[in-house]
């Protein structure tokens, strides 16, 4: 076979890539080792997992009722009900998918992929190989999750977040090892069909990564959910045994030995770059299987480019879908770059919470001055009528110039308001231009607009006493 634009891996980055790449004219073959196309995203992530979370949003919400006049009693929950719900969503977008390359002539190639030489890739399916000769290549081959080589490798009690999204059961108690964001989604979604979660994260913090006063509420209401978060603590043995996985901790508050009916893993993803034979091809891969790349997406081989998880951090779908952009337009001849102001970062945990651009840590140990605008939502109409008051929504501007530099939104639909704050950013408003937009009343999307007028001093709905 020949094409002109190879793509390889048929997740967000692959499948935008391939798209993009047909649509500026070019013959193009995308390879996917999976039968249906979507990655990891639209199969085993962020799609399944959204179904899930909604299921568990509408139990937190109809027990929440119970204290504002409205019961509905326990839930009965159908598990077959419930995956089904999950199932059918992933059929249709991956369905959609392979109608979107058809309609777009891209040709699907399935089976594993691996480099021979720069301009030739091998497709192995079922024990026959396919040979493709590329003018350019776009390699958006992922990543996956770390396993914990030490955890037994054979049990189906310890999960994966693949495993995870299956809910074959629910366990009466579950571990998740790893406070970060697949793993606080799963306990979301786990908590609200009644298992007993405890969480354990090795730093000091949940979500590490995010400022800590944005956690806080989450924590706060988990905290009580929860059997108990267990932090600075690692587990150092997972036994199985008949009754349950036997999980050993270490730490200065580390618990006695418990036996738990499943523990979750999700301490985090590795990218797939030493999986493709990449050094066939002469493309540079560090130790952990990056590939480094410029900021047109091409690698140290002029015409092999890579996207997505693969080339780095942060490994989310829509940083990789930005990406492919680039690589098929700059493959087309077109002078595209990546260089976005933000990508924003978000945890579907209930509350959620939502970050872009500098954070007020980074803002700190970098030294670079700022004015911060906090809002509580405690505050805000809008939140009060959804039973809702542990939000903050806080936006940080540059001291001089007062251009928005970061924001950070912790409450319900965190992750739809954050845009907004990405937008501010990209198109470079200050606190006034926030300040003076206005913003339909009552709407969480307020919240973003006080935060600026409390950075300018200007407003009215709290009363901030004169320094
Ligand atoms: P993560 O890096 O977000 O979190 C892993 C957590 O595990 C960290 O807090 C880390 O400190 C902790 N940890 C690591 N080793 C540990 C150990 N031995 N014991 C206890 N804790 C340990 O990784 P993840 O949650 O697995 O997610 C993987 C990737 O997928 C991330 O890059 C994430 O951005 C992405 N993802 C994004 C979304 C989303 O955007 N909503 C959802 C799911 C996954």
């Amino acid at each position: 076979m020949k094409a002109e634009v190879l793509v390889l891996g048929a997740g967000p980055g692959g499948y935008t890539a391939a798209f993009r790449a047909a649509d500026l004219g070019k013959k193009v073959v995308l390879v996917e080792r999976y039968d249906s196309l979507g990655g990891v995203c639209l199969n085993v992530g962020c799609i399944p997992s959204k179904a899930l979370l909604h299921t568990a949003q509408i139990i937190n919400e109809a027990a929440h009722m119970a204290a504002n006049g409205v019961s509905f009693g326990k839930p009965k929950i159908d598990l077959k009900g419930v995956n089904g719900f999950k199932s059918r969503i992933v059929t249709k977008l991956t369905g959609g998918l392979k109608q979107l390359a058809k309609q777009r002539k891209v040709e699907v190639v399935t089976g594993v992929g691996k480099f021979i030489d720069q301009n030739n890739l091998a497709v192995v399916n079922d024990g026959k190989e396919t040979g493709i000769e590329f003018e350019h290549c776009v390699i958006a081959a992922g990543s996956q999750a770390t396993e914990i080589p030490s955890f037994p490798n054979d049990d189906e009690r310890l999960l994966d977040s693949t495993s995870a999204l299956d809910l074959t059961d629910i366990p009466k108690k579950l571990l998740i090892v790893g406070g970060g964001i697949i793993g606080l989604e799963m306990a979301t979604v786990y908590d609200a069909l009644g298992s007993e979660i405890t969480v354990v994260e090795f730093m000091d913090s949940l979500i590490p990564g995010c400022d800590k006063d944005l956690i806080r509420p989450l924590s706060k209401i988990i905290s009580k959910r929860y059997k108990a978060i267990l932090l600075k603590t690692k587990v150092i043995e997972i036994k199985p045994q008949k009754s349950g996985l036997k999980v050993s901790f270490e730490g200065d508050k580390a618990p006695e030995p418990e036996v738990f009916d499943k523990v979750l893993v999700a301490v985090g993803r590795r990218p797939n770059g030493l999986k493709i034979g990449a050094d066939k091809a002469g493309i540079k891969v560090d130790e952990a299987g990056f590939i480094e790349v410029d900021k047109q997406m091409r690698t140290n081989v002029a015409n092999i480019f890579a996207v997505g998880d693969i080339v780095g951090e942060p490994m989310l779908a829509h940083k990789a879908t930005h990406e492919a952009k680039v690589a098929a337009e700059v493959i087309a001849g077109m002078k595209s770059w990546f260089e976005p102001r933000a990508i924003p970062s978000v945890a579907y945990t209930d509350p959620e919470v939502a970050w872009m651009g500098l954070s007020e840590s980074e803002a700190k140990s970098q030294g670079i001055a700022y004015v911060k605008g906090a809002f509580p939502w405690a505050a805000s109409g809008r939140a009060l009528g959804l039973g809702r008051d542990e939000g903050l929504t806080k936006v940080l501007f540059d001291k001089e110039s007062k251009r928005i530099l970061g924001a950070g939104i912790v409450g319900p639909n965190a992750g739809e308001l954050i845009a907004e704050a990405v937008l501010a950013l990209e198109m470079g408003a200050d606190a006034e231009d926030i300040g003076l937009t206005i913003h339909a009343h009552p709407t969480l999307s307020e919240t973003f607009n006080f935060a600026a007028e409390m950075a300018e001093g200007t407003i009215t709905d709290l009363f901030i006493p004169k320094k």
